[in-house]
């Protein structure tokens, strides 16, 4: 079993790997120092002064940093992992950013079948450790398929119960969307009903929370509600991707900010992830019809805009819908090989001297024409820039915050999410210091987590080590070009495997499911 305190190399022992003068940060709050970490097979057993020790290989670190690798904990990374091609589950995105572990299963996504989902992808190999979060969804869609109403007794138990199966095989907590149908129709109480077979486990609550914005109990009684559901379980809370999104609730960072450090001082663990882009990805079809526009898919939709009285209806509701929206100059048009590549929604109506709307419409028409509504390749594709610095700077900073990546197809948060972090907040903006990112993307999210032996740099620990050069750490995706891979990580172990060599992914897929041990209450049944 992990020896933290006892391990630590001698000089005379000979090692795999030195990696020698690095500037260590060592997840801790503890300050950064210069010296060596040493690592023999999975494990780091050594952190501290310049050693002396023989090994295989020697790394000079000299003016590099030296870290534990990232922790991503909020990933939509399934579809690299589940790839049958080897080299797509490496999954360099996440490698080439320093990350050496992602959490898969989030918004309530992941399946009851913890143990067997581990047990394929630990077969096929994959580039990062994984780790899994049981999600409301499947669990409710079982039992109760896309039915909006409460469960009766019986049903509750049912679904009680695969939350339990999750938890025993492994996973670390429940996670929930509430903001996406059918997971939507649950009320508080389900919520907290099944939650709490979570807790008796010693799972936290992992939350894509009903409503960032406007769109139901407004960003502020989500917050409340998810606080809640944390007291009555008996379990620590998490948001997700925490954000004021949309221009109602700009300003309403601190707000959130009071209500979390208000449940934390009465004892509710509240903590937070976060991206640190200010765009949320999406369609000009979705961002700005009115729903009832595509009911029956793109034909209706093409027809509807033919009526002029219906367009007319359409066109109005498209104005709030963009005022929500933070206007035509918030929306990023990042479809690839189209005129409008690259331009704001309000650059292409002043190009084509129309209104934003008719513009819009115009863009979605085509794409519908071409390639059907909502496919991939039609052209519609926006980053939408809803969310203010203000408020992204200010959750930042707090000392629950950590770092996450939200990382899906088409945002370049999937390949970027860390070096843009450190390049934008610590070097070019320094609303966080680097030791803070260190922190936030390593040290703190292990112990949110639970993460046996990660985290840190400490003798003992699996040797989940990055080296990164501070000049060269940086992100090449960005919104147009959503799928460059990152810059500047120098070296990355994976369980003391070379996953990343001089910004190079070596092929290795040295990650590990990380399944946490059946806790003693998986005897008991029910709570
Ligand atoms: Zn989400």
């Amino acid at each position: 079993m992990l020896c933290v305190s006892g391990a630590s190399a001698k000089a005379d022992e000979a090692v795999d790997v030195v990696i020698r003068g690095g500037m260590i940060y060592d997840g801790s709050d503890s300050k950064p120092f210069v010296g060596d970490v040493a690592i023999r097979g999975d494990r780091i057993v050594y952190v501290g002064p310049a050693g002396g020790y023989a090994a295989d290989r020697v790394i000079d670190a000299t003016g590099l940093i030296v870290a534990p690798g990232f922790i991503d904990p909020h990933t939509h990374a399934d579809g690299f992992l589940r790839s049958p091609d080897k080299a797509v589950r490496v999954n360099a995105a996440w490698l080439n950013q320093g990350v050496s572990t992602v959490m898969i299963g989030v918004d309530g996504a992941g399946t009851p079948d913890v143990a067997e989902d581990a047990a394929q992808l630990q077969t096929s190999g994959v580039g990062t450790n994984v780790a899994f979060f049981v999600g409301f969804g499947p669990v409710r869609q079982r039992v109760l398929g896309q039915d909006a109403r409460a469960p009766d007794a019986a049903e509750l138990d049912r679904m009680r119960a695969l939350v339990a199966k999750g938890m025993c095989e492994g996973a670390l907590g429940l996670s929930t969307g509430l903001f996406y149908a059918p997971q939507s129709f649950a009320k508080t109480g389900e919520v907290v009903a099944v939650a709490r077979e979570a807790a008796i486990r010693g799972g936290l609550y992992d939350t894509h929370q009903r409503d960032e914005s406007t769109y139901s109990i407004g960003l502020l009684g989500s917050v409340r509600e998810a606080i809640e559901i944390g007291r009555q379980a008996g379990m620590p809370v998490h948001f997700a991707h925490l954000k004021a999104l949309g221009v109602d609730v700009h300003g309403q960072a601190g707000a959130v900010i009071a209500a979390i450090d208000a449940a934390r001082a009465e004892g509710v663990d509240v903590t937070a992830d976060q991206y640190p882009w200010l765009a949320s990805g999406s369609n000009l079809d979705a961002a700005l019809l009115p729903r009832w526009a595509v009911d029956g898919g793109g034909p209706a939709l093409l027809k509807r805009l033919d009526e002029p009285a219906t367009l007319a209806r359409i066109r109005a509701e498209m104005q709030d819908n963009l005022r929500r929206r933070g206007g035509a100059g918030a929306l990023l048009l990042i479809a690839q090989g189209f005129p409008w590549t690259g331009q704001t929604l309000e650059q292409v109506a002043a190009e084509w001297k129309v209104d934003s709307r008719d513009a819009a419409l115009r863009i979605i028409r085509q794409s519908v024409q071409a390639k059907g509504l909502g496919e991939r390749g039609g052209g519609t594709s926006v980053a939408s820039f809803n969310m203010a610095q203000a408020d992204v700077d200010l959750l930042m900073q707090q000392p629950w915050m950590v770092t996450s990546s939200d990382g899906s197809d088409g945002h370049p948060r999937m390949f970027a999410t860390f070096p843009e972090k450190y390049l934008r907040y610590v070097r070019e903006r320094q609303v966080i210091d680097l030791a803070t990112f260190v922190r936030q993307s390593t040290g703190r999210t292990a112990d949110i987590y639970k993460l046996d032996g990660r985290g840190y740099l400490r003798s003992g620990y699996y040797a989940d080590v990055l080296v990164f050069d501070p000049i060269e750490y940086r992100p090449r995706a960005h919104y147009v070009n959503p799928r460059e891979l990152s810059a500047g990580v120098r070296k990355l172990f994976v369980n003391g495997v070379l996953a990343v060599d001089d910004g190079r992914t070596t092929g290795a897929a040295a990650g590990r499911a990380l399944l946490r041990p059946p806790p003693r209450e998986c005897a008991i049944k029910g709570g």
